[in-house]
């Protein structure tokens, strides 16, 4: 559902309302420690659910011939009543600013997202439509406004020149596991994936991007599923201490 509001203004843009066509639920509770980029994890996965009137199994006919897909979304937790006209990306070491449109941050001044995750399956039952990702960077509830099939002739540009991010973050961490943080893990179901996919994100150091001496041995700690993930580094080591119960 889009409308556009007096149309195009002097100096000011469309007002334009736009209706979620679905909502995520993922691994991640709140922003901190989220990848900072979509595939960077292929491990953390997610679901996509259709809402309604947009759950018709006939609205997904054909995308499950696709291996990935486009989602743009709003970042419900960015939204702010001023926008910046630079940002301080992570990449450039939280230091340097660069435009908000040279970048891929949250904060700009239309809250829309856009990643490219891996569509595991598309569920359909009875009056529940979902699709089942893989390699997700967004947080649990967040609206998703379209979806897109990934279509890698057009969408694939392995030549492209990419600014100050020419190519994935360094894992730069290597992950410890305490023998609580071990025997807790071992307790739940899906032991062995969810090693896996703590190991994946800490090993990307998810620790802002400016930090202190202080940032050395303080303890982190990351909302995900029904835990708090609690974690230090000490000498490019990352270990996980526990998951604290929320
Ligand atoms: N792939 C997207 C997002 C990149 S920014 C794009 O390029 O547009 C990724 C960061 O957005 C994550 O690390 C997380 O901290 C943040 N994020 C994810 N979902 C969000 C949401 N719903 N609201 C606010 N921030 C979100």
């Amino acid at each position: 559902m889009l409308h556009s509001r007096g149309g195009l203004h002097r100096g000011r843009g469309m007002e334009i309302t736009l209706r979620a066509v679905g909502i995520v639920h993922s691994p991640f509770k709140e922003k901190f420690g989220i990848p900072r980029q979509s595939g960077l994890v292929p491990e953390a996965c997610g679901r996509l659910e259709l809402l309604p009137p947009y759950n018709r199994p006939e609205a997904v006919a054909g995308l499950e011939g696709y291996s990935h897909i486009w989602l743009q979304f709003v970042f419900h937790q960015a939204i702010r009543e001023r926008w910046q006209p630079t940002v301080r990306p992570p990449r450039l070491g939280g230091n340097a600013r660069v435009g908000v449109f040279a970048s891929r941050a949250p904060y700009r001044p239309n809250p829309i997202g856009l990643s490219v995750v891996g569509l595991e399956a598309v569920v359909v039952d009875g009056e529940r439509v979902s699709l089942s990702l893989s390699g997700v960077d967004l947080l649990d509830g967040t609206p998703v406004l379209d979806i897109k099939p990934y279509v890698a002739y057009a969408d694939s540009l392995p030549q492209a020149r990419c600014g100050f991010a020419p190519a994935a973050p360094p894992r730069c961490l290597t992950v410890h596991f305490s023998e609580r943080a071990q025997e807790q893990i071992a307790r739940r179901g899906d032991g062995e994936g969810l090693r896996v996919l703590i190991t994946r994100l800490l090993e990307l150091d998810p620790r802002p991007a400016y930090r202190g001496d202080e940032a050395q041995g303080r303890t982190y700690g990351i909302r995900l599923y029904d835990f708090d993930l609690r974690w230090r580094v000490t000498a490019g080591r990352a270990e996980v201490l526990e998951l604290a119960p929320l």
